[in-house]
């Protein structure tokens, strides 16, 4: 599919607010403490929808909950067990993904398709339609570029937006957004020759606007060839606070561990939640032994899983270069960095 409409700027709280009657909608808002983050939006005329700045969160909890119930029990006596799965989800709609989300979410189909197929992020994922803004103006520390995950999208997403002032260019990826366009019809008129023009010369743009140059193919190179200096494991892994900030706002990390919970004496819930390969319990054995040694080795985990295991199984690293980790780790062991330290 490629085709090509113009949904003007005036138009576009009409768009949602009519998109909203059918579909729930997530999308970046910006909140009374001036942080974005991607939220479901209850009413669209009391929400700051905020589309200029990179939202500091990623859809990753609406796919991935950072806490899950699986199952619930019940037992009336010890032989009679009854178990319930949780689960339930409704079409989504999740406007103003940038590039890079989109891409992770990407990444998370995979991971979450593998053996032993995740039924709870599928069942989200199936209802998900996704409605991506490509970024005329790459954030601070931004570097998708780099990892071939935007400034721009060619395939992913159900429609694409290209802000061109005073309207969005808008691209059909598949056929549910073009459901939307064929429904929303009175919103939409087909680009003309300029507007394909303007959206061409915003990608060429975008290409030369990056504030990072991140070279993540020699760092993939290096990595592969076990070209890696002795110290710098233990360097970064001092540090490192153990705080698992990076994990937690990264969206393709996807560790999680199960716990059972009891929540009456007849009843319980397995539950499962994020975890992160940063904790220093993630590898602890009963006893007490760690066969990883936290002081020297806590982010080797990390940035292997990222840029070599992924690369080897999968073709292409699992960092977005969405740059949220450099934002967030107080300890300065951000991706970035590393890339930086393995290529001087
Ligand atoms: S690398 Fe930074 S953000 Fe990640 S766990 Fe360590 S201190 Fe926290
Ligand atoms: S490692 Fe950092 S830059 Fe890469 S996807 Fe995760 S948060 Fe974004």
């Amino acid at each position: 599919m490629n085709d090509t409409f113009i949904l003007k700027k005036d138009h576009l709280t009409g768009f949602l607010r009519r998109l909203k009657k059918a579909y729930r909608l997530v999308a970046p808002v910006k909140n009374r403490h001036g942080d974005t983050l991607f939220t479901e939006i209850v009413s669209i005329d009391a929400t700051a929808i905020d589309l200029e700045n990179q939202a500091q969160s990623s859809v990753k909890p609406f796919l991935f909950p950072q806490e899950e119930v699986l199952f619930t029990y019940s037992t009336s006596s010890h032989e009679d067990y009854h178990f319930k799965p949780d689960g339930n989800s409704v079409p989504t709609v999740y406007f103003g993904l940038r590039s890079c989300d989109l891409s992770a979410i990407l990444y998370m189909d995979v991971a979450f398709s593998q053996a032993g197929r995740d039924p709870y992020y599928l069942q989200k994922r199936k209802n998900a339609i996704l409605v991506s803004l490509g970024c005329n103006n790459p954030f601070e520390n931004c570097f998708c570029n780099a990892t071939k995950n935007g400034p721009f999208l060619e395939y992913g997403f159900d429609l694409q937006l290209t802000d061109l002032g005073d309207r969005y260019f808008v691209e059909v990826g598949r056929a549910q957004g073009q459901e939307i366009i064929d429904t929303l019809s009175h919103f939409f008129s087909p680009a003309g020759d300029t507007d394909k023009k303007a959206q061409y010369q915003a990608f060429l743009e975008a290409r030369g606007n990056f504030q990072q140059f991140v070279h993540v193919d020699q760092a993939l190179k290096r990595l592969a060839a076990g070209d890696v200096p002795n110290t710098l494991w233990a360097d970064l892994s001092l540090r490192c606070q153990d705080c698992a900030g990076c994990a937690y706002i990264c969206p393709t990390c996807v560790c999680f561990t199960i716990k059972d919970k009891k929540l009456t004496k007849d009843s319980g819930a397995r539950i499962r939640s994020w975890d992160a390969c940063t904790f220093s319990g993630f590898t602890r054995m009963a006893g007490g032994h760690n066969p990883v040694d936290p002081r020297t080795q806590a982010i080797r985990k990390r940035f292997l899983h990222k840029m070599l295991y992924d690369p080897k199984k999968h073709g292409r690293p699992s960092c977005v270069g969405c740059g949220r980790c450099v934002n967030m780790c107080f300890g300065g062991v951000d991706i970035i960095r590393f890339i930086n330290r393995l290529c001087e």
